[in-house]
């Protein structure tokens, strides 16, 4: 059982007011609170240990070297890789992908190939890919979802040709919360003897995650998603593929020697973190990770399963609602429209009552298009979150319905 009135006591922000009304904060989705500890862990390291990794002899410079790549192995443990060789620290989900589509389009893609991804992808997973098809000329190929926003996975089988070189899916959907088969659609992929990289932007901070057990041989997300600071995410990789691939960026970090004749690359993964990484951030994610791993990745699904089973109860109640995303199996995503009201006057208005909700196309415009609609309210929660929140929420929600 999670002891939710004490976990909130870790979050200083969620007893604050907005507008005089205790803060409601329903935008998990595109970027969690933070604990106590994740905070501190940043304001300690600053006074305490500051020095660039890697390259000093210096008693700091080794101390905060330590702390960055135990956070490594703290990644490692957490999403069950084979190896720290295998995690790459970057800039977010957004700098996994883009990694990924520029050195496996480099190394692998050329014109008249195709990636295979789905209708339901945050425009992270899409952008980089059009960039590789502009540059390579490869082409795109997107699987199709039904009416209740599930990928049609006999539409999947057929899309595969010989010219197929990668298959990049979310996990979790940020709009319709639909949790995607990743395990059966990487094992069609496999079969096809194609590679998978799964966003998991959504999914990681939500449940638990083993990438051998998935067999992915990608996977992406981002530490400010799972209570860990802005500026940090992660490429999990298979060391078989990372191998193979050429650096994303040049410059320090990434070499093992130079000249001006030539340059030898340095191992993995420090191949792929050219520069100074973000050593303040990495540690103060994995204080994040082991604050999440304290309460158990179980117990927080559990829990915010029931959250949202309860709110999608609740808001089925008020009249003209229209829940958008029906998927069987959902995370706690819930996006809605009420009546013909605005998703922007909506959220406008529940933010006046205190309500954080996101609106809007939620970078997922072709999913919009999919779907017919410009956008939508977008309720996404945490294990911080309360039934009473909901409850909330869905009072603030039939005053708005009856101001129209
Ligand atoms: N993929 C999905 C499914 C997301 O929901 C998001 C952010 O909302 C991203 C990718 C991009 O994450 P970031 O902005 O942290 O790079």
């Amino acid at each position: 059982m999670i002891d939710i009135a004490k976990i909130r006591t870790d979050f200083p922000i969620l007893s604050r007011q907005v507008y005089g009304k205790p803060l409601v904060y329903f935008d998990n989705g595109a970027t969690t609170q933070k604990p106590r500890c994740v905070v501190e862990s940043i304001a300690d390291e600053y006074y305490s240990v500051n020095a660039n990794v890697h390259r000093g002899v210096h008693f700091l410079s080794q101390q905060a070297t330590e702390l960055h790549e135990s956070s490594r192995e703290t990644v490692r443990r957490f999403i069950n890789a084979r190896s720290i060789t295998e995690i790459i620290f970057t800039r977010g989900t957004t700098e996994s992908i883009n990694l990924l589509a520029s050195s496996f389009g480099e190394a692998f893609c050329s014109e008249g190939d195709e990636i295979i991804i789905s209708v339901m992808e945050h425009h992270s997973n899409i952008v980089p890919w059009q960039m590789l098809a502009a540059r390579k000329g490869v082409t795109l190929k997107v699987i199709p979802m039904n009416d209740k926003g599930e990928l049609l996975l006999d539409e999947y089988e057929s899309l595969f040709s010989e010219k197929t070189k990668l298959v990049s899916v979310t996990h979790v959907s940020n709009v319709l919360g639909t949790i995607n088969p990743v395990k059966e659609m990487i094992a069609t992929a496999h079969a096809h003897g194609v590679p998978a990289l799964i966003d998991g932007a959504q999914s990681v901070p939500h449940i638990q995650v083993d990438v051998q057990d998935l067999d992915a041989d990608f996977y992406a997300f981002s530490g400010h998603k799972i209570y860990g600071p802005t500026g940090v995410g992660i490429l999990y990789g298979k060391g078989q593929y990372l191998d193979q691939l050429p650096p994303y960026q040049g410059g320090g970090e990434m070499i093992q020697t130079v000249s001006f004749e030539k340059t030898v690359f340095n191992e993995l993964p420090f191949k792929f973190e050219a520069g100074t990484p973000d050593y303040i951030g990495t540690t103060a994610l994995a204080k994040a990770l082991d604050y999440v791993s304290a309460i158990g990745m179980e117990s927080i699904a559990a829990y915010e399963h029931e959250l949202t089973t309860y709110a999608t109860e609740r808001l089925r109640t008020i009249e003209g609602m229209r829940i958008i995303g029906e998927a069987e199996r959902k995370g706690s995503v819930i996006s809605f429209l009420v009546q013909d009201i605005h998703p922007f006057d909506m959220g406008t208005l529940l933010d006046r009552l205190g309500i954080a909700v996101r609106t809007g196309h939620h970078c997922a415009q072709p999913l919009m298009i999919r779907l017919g609609i410009e956008g939508t309210v977008r309720a996404s929660f945490a294990f911080y979150n309360t039934k009473e929140e909901i409850d909330s929420m869905v009072t603030a929600i039939e005053r708005v319905r009856k101001m129209f």
